[in-house]
């Protein structure tokens, strides 16, 4: 099982790698740049090298870059639309220090555009992104349908894949608060929904696991993330998803409320406890 949770880029990315043995987890998720707003951290190449050989030597499986939740490249305005472009453009471009992991991001806010309009925008936008031969695959996070939020559906999703040109460089990150919040409801039927996700989207492109519990019952579309277990989505339905055919060998990454890394690491301990393998 891969397991491990988001950590603060604040002491460097070594620093990062370290803390996540520290805690038992053999992947992460860390926030490209600051999420509230600002430049990017200053760009390390020898620490983010640091990193990438602990990352080899201490086997850990592909981490999970979180894009801030600042970029909306479906936005009405577009200044915001470019912020969002650049600066995700030069995300990926430092991540090429770190190949073969994942950049996952929030697909958008359509501001009343639709999620037609907002769907080629994003898409259009990814093929400018992206380029042949890079070494991190781009996943769109399904997300909790919360105002005007897109990828609240298998099926908006699957038509900004459709339209992306690069289909070895895209994938979803499937967050668990998230999709019960959006309206499937992976209590009573997890093989059910990834049957869905599979008919619409394809299995081959979920890459990647965010695991919340959620403080809302079923389709809420509020988003407020719980500890696992003591949530509405409660522990069977973790014993479920950590023991998965489709998902257990995906990284699963802990986006839950913790007051520090110790939280984790309990909540890593208490998962690996419940993997049947
Ligand atoms: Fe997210
Ligand atoms: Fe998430
Ligand atoms: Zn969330």
């Amino acid at each position: 099982m891969h397991i491990g949770c988001h950590l603060s880029v604040s002491k460097g990315y070594l620093a990062m790698g370290r803390e996540a043995l520290r805690i038992g987890a053999d992947t992460f998720s860390f926030f490209t740049r600051n999420p509230r707003g600002g430049g990017a951290k200053a760009f390390d190449r020898e620490d983010i090298a640091a990193l990438a050989e602990l990352l080899e030597k201490e086997d850990f499986a592909p981490l999970v870059a979180h894009a801030p939740y600042t970029y909306n490249l479906c936005s009405d305005k577009e200044a915001n639309r470019d912020f969002a472009e650049r600066s995700m453009k030069e995300d990926l471009e430092r991540l090429e220090d770190l190949r073969g992991n994942y950049y996952n991001f929030h697909p958008g806010n359509h501001m009343k555009q639709g999620s037609e309009v907002a769907v080629r925008i994003i898409s259009d936008s990814l093929n400018r992104i992206m380029w042949p031969g890079m070494g991190t695959v781009v996943l769109l996070e399904t997300m909790a349908g919360k105002g005007t939020e897109v990828g609240r559906s298998f099926e908006e999703l699957a038509s900004i894949i459709e339209k992306v040109s690069l289909k070895e460089n895209i994938g979803v990150c499937l967050d668990t608060c998230h999709v019960y919040d959006a309206g499937y409801d992976i209590v009573l039927d997890l093989q059910g929904v990834l049957r869905e996700f599979d008919r619409i989207i394809g299995l081959s492109y979920l890459k990647a696991v965010h695991l919340n519990d959620s403080k809302n019952p079923f389709a809420s579309h509020r988003d407020r993330h719980e500890k696992i277990g003591q949530g509405y989505l409660g522990k069977d339905c973790f014993t479920e998803v950590i023991n998965c055919p489709s998902l257990r060998d995906l990284p699963f990454i802990l986006e839950t409320p913790q007051e520090d890394n110790d939280g984790y690491r309990d909540e890593i301990a208490m998962l690996r406890a419940m993997s049947e393998k």
